[in-house]
Order: structure tokens, then C-alpha cells, then sequence
């Protein structure tokens, strides 16, 4: 590594170490094995559902997840414009059409009165609604009392991506254990790693079994393999889920971590005219995995870039907020229900170093360069 300052590298060290060594060590190195099992039971303990399946990444778990719904050409899909591409894309995947829906102003998070204005629309003109796929946007769980609702009245399933949220609550209830299926992510920027995977939970039994099946080529428990289904090679390697379970035992350490720097930058902007950060006022039950701030340049006096730019030039990555998915050129056909929100969110946001792994002095590079660009503008 280099002594660049990262926005979220990968936080692992001794623990890992010894639990990828065991698994090593114990003859396991065929896809699946005893770390597999024991990370779907530790993770399903921890988030309070019934079952967890650990597959290759949280962009196949969001595809399996539509495929135990149902999820196929003809559907429409209602997802956020407000999300990292692999939501969007794995709707793709299915053949089904995603919708776009736009964000709430504090969040990100899908707007629960938009989402029901679409629902309203289409199913009047007699379109079939496969699924809702909300995203808990850096680590914020979005309003899922009211989303639950809106998907239960509708008959809609509810495929919670918390790709982004593992360790938030909403309502007394973690993230993860919301929707008929849940998605999380550990890719290597994520709030934990596996250097690469993810995870689906659900309390139905059926749905697990199914997404098992599917995710190891639908190979039927016969000797010769028979095939009734398309499958995919979709599993975590046994290797993997033992960095897994190291990680999960540091994750509640690495959450407050996370919240430290969140309390750090919000001290450092605290009275800076046109600056706020994203989300802060009412982060109490975020995972805070990434912190942003959103910068009003009629009030500040400068650009989200130009901050950016400060920062590059001491060798520090920062990033705007995700692109919003109507305004990519891959989904530009895309139909949504797009009000602004999030235009306006990529405008002004921009995403600092927040991972556990950057310690206090690295932290303190940031603020000290961030102090200086704010004195030079003032
Ligand atoms: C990271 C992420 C994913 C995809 O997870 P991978 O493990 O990288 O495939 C999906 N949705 C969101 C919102 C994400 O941030």
C-alpha cells in the first residue's frame, strides 16, 4: 500500500490472518465447508433472521433475490435512481425492467410517497409490479415502517438491498431483517470484507432452499447431476467466509470506528457556512460506513470539486455521492419517477475518508487539509 489516504480500504490484520490460516490448514479449500455453515449461522444470529446464504458477491445475492421472487421478463422492478449500478444491473439481469425512483432530501433513501405514486400508476395501467428494491443508502436504513406497509398493501414482495447497512437498526430492528429477502454486500470497501461476497437472508425456509439450488448450477441431489433449472456458480468459498467470520467478530469495533471519524468531521464542519454533513442530523442508528458532506456553493463559496481537488493533491480520495442510475447512459431509456432530489444530491455531495482502517493521524491529514482549503476560501 501506498501512503495514500483511501475513502474505504479494506480494515484486517492478525485475527483474519489465523482464520484464513486455520481454514488453510483444515483441508477446506474446495468451495464449500464448516466456515461456510458457520458464517450463515453467526450471520443470521446477529441480524435475527431464520436463514443466510453466503454466495460470490452481493450483486448475485441481489439477483437471486429476484429470482426466488418471481422476478422475470414482463415485471417492472421499482428500485432507487439513488444507488450503486449493481442494483439496477441485476434487475437487468433477471429481464425484468427496473423504475427508477427518486430520494428523500435527508437520506437518499427512496421516498416512500413517490414510491406509492408509482405503484398507484402502474398497477392502474394494468402493469405487473415484481418487486420493490429500496437501498440503505452509506448506511442508513431508509423508512422501511413505511415501505412495509406500502408492499404489503400492494402485494408486492420487499427485497431490501443492505449492501451498504450491515450493523444499522431501524425501528429497534437491524437492516438485514427487514423485507421478504435481504442482500449485503462484503466487497472490499464495504463496512466488513470477504475481499469479495455477500449474503441473502430470509425467514423462509423455501426461499433459502431455493437460492441454495440455484446458486450452485441448480444441480439436483442426484450422482449424475440432473438439470431442470438454469443455475449459476454463485457460492462463497470456504476460504472466504473464514475472513468472513474474523471480520463479523470485529465488526461492532469497526462500526465505532466509523462513528468516531463521523463525530470527527462533524466538529470540522460544525458553523462552516453552505456545509453539512449527509445525514448527520439523525445518525444514531446508521452503520455510518461512509461519511459525505454536501456542499452548497452559493453559500460556501466553492464547489464539491474544488474541495476534491485540494484533496488529491495530497494524495487523499474523496468521491462525489453515486450518479444516480436516470442518469446513466446504460439506463437513460429507463422509465422513474424522478423529482430532482437526487440530481441535486450528486451536485453537492462528496464522500471523505470514513474506513476503519485509516487511523487518527491520516484523519488528522484530512482535517488539517481540509482547514487549510477553508481558510484559503474564507
Ligand atoms: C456494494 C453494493 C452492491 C453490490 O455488492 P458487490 O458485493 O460489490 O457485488 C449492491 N448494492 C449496493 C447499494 C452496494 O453498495
Amino acid at each position: 500500500m501506498t501512503d495514500r489516504i483511501y475513502m474505504s480500504a479494506p480494515d484486517v490484520g492478525e485475527l483474519e490472518e489465523k482464520y484464513i490460516l486455520d481454514a488453510l490448514r483444515s483441508g477446506w479449500i474446495a468451495p464449500l465447508g464448516p466456515d461456510v455453515d458457520r458464517f450463515e449461522q453467526e450471520m443470521a444470529e446477529r441480524i435475527g433472521r431464520s436463514h443466510a446464504v453466503a454466495l460470490s458477491s452481493g450483486t448475485a445475492a441481489l439477483h437471486l433475490a429476484l429470482l426466488s421472487q418471481g422476478v422475470g421478463p414482463g415485471a417492472v422492478v421499482l428500485t432507487s435512481t439513488m444507488t450503486f449500478a449493481a442494483t439496477a444491473n441485476a434487475v437487468s439481469y433477471t429481464g425484468a425492467e427496473p423504475f427508477f425512483i427518486d430520494c428523500l432530501p435527508e437520506s437518499g433513501n427512496m421516498d416512500p410517497n413517490l414510491l406509492e405514486d408509482a405503484l398507484r400508476t402502474l398497477t392502474a395501467a394494468g402493469e405487473r409490479v415484481g418487486a420493490i428494491v429500496p437501498v440503505d443508502l452509506l448506511g442508513k436504513a431508509v423508512d422501511y415502517t413505511a415501505i412495509s406497509e406500502i408492499s404489503q398493501r400492494y402485494g408486492v414482495p420487499l427485497i431490501a438491498d443492505a449492501a451498504e447497512s450491515l450493523g444499522a437498526m431501524h425501528a429497534g430492528k437491524p437492516a438485514g431483517a427487514w423485507g421478504d429477502v435481504a442482500v449485503i454486500s462484503f466487497n472490499g470497501n464495504k463496512i466488513m470484507t470477504t475481499s469479495g461476497g455477500g449474503m441473502l437472508l430470509t425467514d423462509d425456509a423455501q426461499i433459502a432452499s431455493r437460492v441454495r439450488y440455484l446458486a450452485t448450477q441448480a444441480r439436483m441431489p442426484v450422482v449424475h447431476y440432473e438439470h431442470a433449472d438454469i443455475g449459476y456458480n454463485y457460492r462463497l468459498s470456504n476460504l472466504l467466509a473464514a475472513l468472513g467470520r474474523a471480520q463479523l467478530l470485529r465488526l461492532d469495533e469497526m462500526i465505532s470506528r466509523r462513528r468516531e471519524y463521523r463525530q470527527q468531521y462533524k466538529r470540522l464542519f460544525d458553523g462552516v457556512p453552505g456545509i453539512s454533513v449527509f445525514g448527520g442530523a439523525s445518525d444514531a442508528d446508521d452503520n455510518c460506513w461512509l461519511t459525505s458532506i454536501l456542499v452548497d456553493e452559493e453559500n460556501s463559496g466553492f464547489s464539491p470539486a474544488e474541495l476534491g481537488s485540494a484533496l488529491t493533491s495530497r494524495n487523499i480520495e474523496s468521491r462525489p455521492l453515486w450518479k444516480p442510475m436516470h442518469l446513466q447512459p446504460v439506463f437513460r431509456h429507463a422509465r422513474g419517477l424522478i423529482n430532482g432530489t437526487s440530481n441535486r444530491l450528486f451536485d453537492q455531495g462528496l464522500t471523505l475518508p470514513s474506513g476503519s482502517a485509516m487511523t487518527q493521524s491520516s484523519l488528522g491529514l484530512v482535517e488539517s487539509t481540509i482547514g487549510q482549503f477553508l481558510d484559503s476560501r474564507a
